[in-house]
């Protein structure tokens, strides 16, 4: 196999200095964010990703490119392939699993459904048989999400408030998510720690998210959607910077303690943990188009439409307390420094002029 001959021939994945992790969804925005902040730390890294055409494949291409020029492996493939899963842990015996492989996005799902049962249900399932049967069993550290929150109203949102009324199916299969990990933590005293990101943007994004489609369109002139909620309330999100969220990964990777094994009774109970990863200050979409406009110094079109009912939820909102507590987690972009750091990035990455002017 072509990535086993890589593996064998890595010493920064056979010899790491610090853990051994595999990443899943390694080509995705905070896949890809999250294995090269490891390997500048030392960590040994084994990139899994298959590559799907959700979004802009040549973007995912491009991330690979920087994984491996940084000494990452990085692996072709489904987690629903319990072979593969099975032979990539007999070849590495990783410490830990980050599992961040998904079907993202809220409205896909209208015309999509079964990727997310293949991906966020089966393939979960799948990876979670390969963690229990591996040897030694990794800690596992998986991507939720703020969506789990729903509908709810009352705010800031907190781990123990209630998750059971979902807006979407992607929403839906994250809730799913927490409840068969932690069965596998009852059962099998597999380590668990999952992370309910909240809206993460920065370089190297995703195409699908409205920062990112916003100032495709106001470079191109295009008018963009902005959603209105009930009574015209403005919706809101809790924009959380992805070097913040990288922050919070390594983190709970560093506390997670070891699986315990078969049972969890001989050994005692394996952890298992649910952490809010926000930025506790939302930040409304039409304030998100006048932060973006200002950087791309041009003027949005704006067209706002009453939100269809389409998977969005009016507003998000993150305590993070517990994960301050205990990951020693704290955000410190906001959007405007976040969202400039993006701005650059893109106008970069697709041959701007600084000033946001097409090179020819
Ligand atoms: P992304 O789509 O950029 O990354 C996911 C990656 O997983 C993609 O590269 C995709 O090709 C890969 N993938 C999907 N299904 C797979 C499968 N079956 N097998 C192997 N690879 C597969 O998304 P992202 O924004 O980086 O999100 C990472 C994780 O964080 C996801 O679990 C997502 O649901 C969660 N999350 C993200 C946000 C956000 O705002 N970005 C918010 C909440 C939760």
């Amino acid at each position: 196999l072509h990535w086993e001959k890589q593996i064998r021939a890595s010493a920064e994945v056979r010899r790491p200095q610090g853990i051994s992790v595999l990443v899943t969804g390694a080509a995705g925005f905070v896949g890809s964010h999250v294995s090269l902040a490891l390997r500048k730390r030392g960590d040994g890294v084994v990139g899994l990703d298959n590559f799907n055409t959700y979004y802009d494949p040549s973007l995912k291409k491009a991330r690979k490119s920087l994984l491996v020029s940084h000494g990452i492996v990085v692996v072709e493939g489904d987690i629903n392939d319990g072979r593969l899963l099975a032979k990539l842990f007999d070849v590495v015996p990783f410490t830990h699993v980050m599992h961040l492989a998904a079907q993202a996005g809220v409205r896909y799902a209208i015309e999509n459904p079964a990727s997310y049962v293949h991906s966020n249900i089966a393939g979960l399932v799948t990876l979670l048989e390969a963690c229990k049967a591996a040897d030694p069993q990794p800690a596992i550290v998986w991507a939720s999400s703020s969506s789990v929150y729903g509908l709810n109203e009352k705010a800031p949102f907190s781990e123990s408030d209630r998750t059971d009324r979902p807006a979407s199916l992607y929403a839906a299969t994250k809730k799913a998510g927490e409840e068969i990990t932690h069965t596998y933590n009852h059962i099998y005293g597999l380590s668990i720690t999952g992370l309910r990101f909240f809206t993460v943007y920065g370089p190297w994004g995703r195409p699908d998210m409205a920062y990112f489609s916003f100032t495709r369109n106001i470079l191109q002139g295009k008018p963009i959607t902005v959603y209105s909620g009930k009574d015209r309330v403005d919706l809101a999100r809790d924009f959380t910077y992805i070097d913040d969220i990288v922050k919070g990964c390594l983190g709970s990777l560093d506390t997670a303690e070891k699986s315990t094994g078969s049972g969890g009774k001989k050994r005692g109970p394996a952890q298992y943990r649910i952490y809010n990863l926000g930025n506790t200050s939302p930040v409304t979409v039409p304030m998100l188009v006048s932060i973006l406009e200002r950087h791309l110094k041009a003027k949005a079109k704006r067209n706002v439409v009453a939100m269809p009912g389409n998977g969005d939820v009016p507003f998000t909102h993150a305590n993070i307390s517990l994960a301050r507590a205990e990951l020693g987690y704290k955000p410190t972009t906001n959007l405007e420094t976040g969202l400039k750091k993006f701005v650059k990035w893109y106008l970069h990455y697709y041959g701007y002029s600084p000033r946001g002017t097409k090179n020819l």
